[in-house]
């Protein structure tokens, strides 16, 4: 179903399933030896969101045709390479305040090692920051920092929400925003940059991925996808959920408002953690994707 100004959803549902597709692919990316990220929440919050198809995932139940197969085994790649990198931005930054803006599964706050007295910030729709935080509870787990939950949609007012949560905009923050640019419409990713600005003291730091032809190049190998996926009962098509359209360029935009700002391609991200990209039409889209850090004057 396509989006709407005011759409809601929980975790096996519209934007929300999104969460959990990327938590699946982190609880796959964490296995083995030679694994890049380990993300020890992934796998049980995946079970317990409970959709079927990525349960099966996990337990290596689904065959999927070769091209889909080899496109998965890519977007396992990029989940691990992307996860480290915001992994790595944080454990850098040092900065004892953190937002995680639409933090869905992200597990970060429970799993990385924060500078004593950190407080780490979750914004997220209502419904997936509840499940998150009831069902990590559930499993023992606790923050290894302050975590201070902040339920609500990132179209509406959340830097008051974020305020009245303690929120200190005279401190330097670390801030990401993971897999939520091409979510946003056009003129709510400005807004969104526009307000991360106005909240950030000066040294503050950000991190985020930019796609820079919006998502309509990705959005066409989502809907092969798309099919594959109905063919195995799960009825989603990540190309209903992106916003279409001319979107300002990240890099330019943040540069204007006063942050200095480093772009790095994703093959580059690759190299950067030895791995291989690989080749073919199939990962065009994917290649012209940005990681981006800053800091702000
Ligand atoms: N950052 C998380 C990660 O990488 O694991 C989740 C990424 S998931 C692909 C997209 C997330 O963006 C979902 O958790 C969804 O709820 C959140 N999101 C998208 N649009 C949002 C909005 N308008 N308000 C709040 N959250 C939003």
């Amino acid at each position: 179903m396509a989006r709407s100004d005011e759409d809601t959803w929980d975790l096996a549902s519209s934007v929300g399933a999104t969460a959990t597709m990327v938590a699946a692919a982190r609880a796959v990316a964490s296995r083995g030896p030679e694994a890049l990220i380990d993300d020890p929440y992934a796998d049980a919050l995946v079970r317990a969101v409970g959709v079927e198809y990525f349960v099966k995932l996990l337990d290596g139940e689904i065959t999927l045709e070769a091209d889909n197969a080899a496109m998965l085994a890519v977007m396992t790649d990029v989940m691990a390479v992307r996860t480290r990198f915001f992994d790595d931005f944080f454990l850098s930054s040092g900065l004892p305040q953190a937002v995680i803006l639409a933090s869905g599964l992200d597990a970060r706050a429970y799993r990385l090692p924060w500078p004593s007295g950190s407080v780490v910030y979750e914004i997220d729709q209502p419904e997936v920051i509840e499940f998150k935080t009831r069902t990590l509870a559930d499993l023992g787990a606790s923050p290894a920092a302050e975590l201070r939950t902040v339920a609500i949609d990132l179209r509406d007012d959340w830097p008051r929400a974020l305020r009245d949560r303690g929120f200190d905009p005279t401190a330097p923050t670390a801030w990401i925003a993971e897999g939520l640019l091409i979510y946003l419409p056009p003129d709510a990713q400005d807004r969104l940059f526009d307000n991360i600005t106005a909240l950030s003291a000066p040294g503050s730091r950000l991190a985020t991925e930019f796609h820079p032809d919006a998502g309509a190049r990705i959005g066409a190998s989502s809907q092969r996808m798309a099919e594959e996926w109905r063919r195995h009962g799960l009825d989603l098509d990540m190309a209903d959920l992106f916003y279409d359209g001319e979107r300002n360029p990240v890099v330019d935009y943040l540069r204007e408002r006063g942050w200095e700002v480093e772009a790095r391609s994703r093959p580059d991200m690759f190299a950067h953690y030895g791995r291989p990209f690989p080749t073919g039409e199939a990962v065009e889209a994917l290649r012209q994707s940005l990681a981006v850090t800053a800091t702000r004057r």
